[in-house]
């Protein structure tokens, strides 16, 4: 048998009982590439779940709010996918009629699409043999074939999608490229891959040389940048309730377009006396001199290439501040799309 049909059949009788395996939706493939990317499958499926429930369709998807797509996504990160994915449902049915595009080439015309992205929706919904190669493919292909190129690296990503595509059938290219996949995830996987009861052990070349655990060479570690942030929860009470300052991140940095509190970034941890000499706490104070009620200890927060530290100060105010920013009630604020930063401060500190 053929590689192909070797990992074909292994497919047929393995592959996990997933939402959207057997659709040739095009959207809903679309959208469980955009999700699952980055994301441990048993924490995608439930996002998965819940997007596809709102937005079941691309009309209905470019017809939701930006914030709406922004809080289906909370805690998900990379809030760019979730704001590509809506900016290309309205760019489908504005420039498009409504249809999805059908090749691979014009899906890569889609905002924020990649090649990966691409070559899925094109192979399972369009029968377009194209190889779609993702960490896990390439994780296989790596050992298999024994390459050194670093993962993520444009050379390696380059050999990997030359030798699937050598390896592709195209008879069924979807179906292929879901068994790859599968085969990454479950046999090949990161660490202690099942290489004993692996079909392709006796040409695999990581096995053959007992050099599993080399490859794939990581890439060199980017430079992780650290930031502090003191975020200013800063509330008063109203005639109708309680209110809040927020501040909706419109700037070119992370979280764009989510909503967290007015914040001070410094260079390096400092006290809050030195906080409150700051021009920023000046700015948004002026002469008032308010009191800071708690502090919060401090959260680490990481991301790919960054670590937040973090913490919050409260300061109740007699009444609203001049200064930039969105007011809300306490309910609104449930409403409204945060960082998980955000999120895990209101549920562990804020009440
Ligand atoms: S033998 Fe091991 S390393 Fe090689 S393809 Fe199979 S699972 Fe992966």
């Amino acid at each position: 048998m053929s590689f192909s049909s070797t990992l074909i059949s292994w497919y047929e009788a393995n592959k996990r009982d997933l939402p959207f395996r057997g659709t040739r939706d095009p959207y809903l493939i679309w959208i469980s590439e955009v999700i699952l990317q980055q994301t441990r499958m048993e924490q995608g499926l439930g996002y998965y779940r819940r997007f596809v429930q709102r937005f079941p369709d691309i009309h209905s998807l470019a017809s939701g709010t930006e914030e709406e797509v922004l809080k289906l996504w909370e805690g998900l990160g990379y809030y760019s996918r979730a704001r590509n994915l809506h900016t290309s449902a309205r760019e489908i049915m504005e420039r498009m009629d409504g249809v999805f595009p059908q090749t691979y080439e014009e899906i890569r015309k889609l905002k924020g699409v990649g090649e990966y992205t691409a070559a899925s929706v094109a192979s399972l919904a369009f029968d377009e043999s194209r190889a779609a190669v993702d960490g896990n493919v390439y994780r296989f292909l790596a050992r298999y074939y024994g390459f050194r190129e670093p993962s993520g690296s444009a050379s390696g990503k380059k050999l990997a999608r030359m030798k699937a595509e050598e390896l592709i059938d195209n008879s069924q290219p979807g179906t292929f490229n879901q068994a790859m996949i599968e085969f990454g995830a479950l046999v090949c996987t990161p660490v202690n891959p099942s290489c004993n009861g692996c079909l392709f052990n006796t040409s695999c070349y990581a096995f053959i040389h007992r050099v599993i655990r080399e490859i794939p060479v990581k890439p060199r570690p980017d430079q992780i940048r650290k930031r502090f942030f003191h975020y200013l929860v800063i509330t008063w009470e109203s005639p109708d309730g309680a209110r809040i300052l927020l501040n909706k991140r419109t700037g070119n940095d992370i979280w764009k377009n989510l909503y967290d509190f007015p914040q001070i970034e410094t260079p390096r941890i400092v006290s809050l006396t030195r906080l409150m000499k700051s021009q920023e706490w000046r700015n948004l104070f002026g002469d008032l001199h308010p009191v800071v009620s708690a502090v919060s200890t401090q959260f680490i927060h990481i991301l790919s290439h960054q670590v937040i530290l973090a913490k919050f100060y409260r300061i109740l105010l007699e009444g609203p501040i001049e200064c930039p920013g969105t007011i809300v009630s306490l309910e609104e604020l449930a409403s409204l799309p945060v960082p998980r930063l955000i999120s895990r401060y209101l549920q562990k500190c804020f009440s």
